[in-house]
């Protein structure tokens, strides 16, 4: 494989890192519309009732990983647009190249791992 700042793979490894967010959204989305659902026909009153908590423990649990899920999108479309003006793969606080090894763990890097940490 290989590990060069090719601007052509960089865009390919954020279209197919797009795409795997896109469809994790899709899936939750729904998962969470079908705790919605349960939770109104259960006709449960989430402060007492056991099987209500648990109905708002999951819908927590799924809403919070689609807050994630959207965040990434929005990291791989800032990433994106990054490409296209030509700053992709500069660490944003100290300007320096992020390694090609970094942008190929994580297309969204904005910054080197020491500016990172
Ligand atoms: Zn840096």
């Amino acid at each position: 494989m290989e590990l060069g700042m090719n601007a052509g793979s960089s865009r390919e490894a954020l279209r197919r890192a797009r795409d795997e967010a896109e469809l994790l959204i899709a899936s939750l989305t729904r998962d969470l519309n079908g705790v919605i659902d349960a939770s109104l026909s259960s006709n449960a009153d989430d402060e007492h009732d056991p099987e209500g908590a648990t109905i708002a423990f999951e819908r927590a649990q799924v809403a919070s990983l689609l807050a994630g899920a959207r965040r990434r999108l929005a990291d791989l479309d800032a990433a994106l647009e990054r490409l296209d003006v030509g700053t992709y793969g500069t660490c944003e606080r100290c300007g320096l190249p992020i390694p090609a090894e970094r942008l190929a763990v994580r297309p969204s890097a904005r910054t080197c791992v020491n500016c990172a940490s």
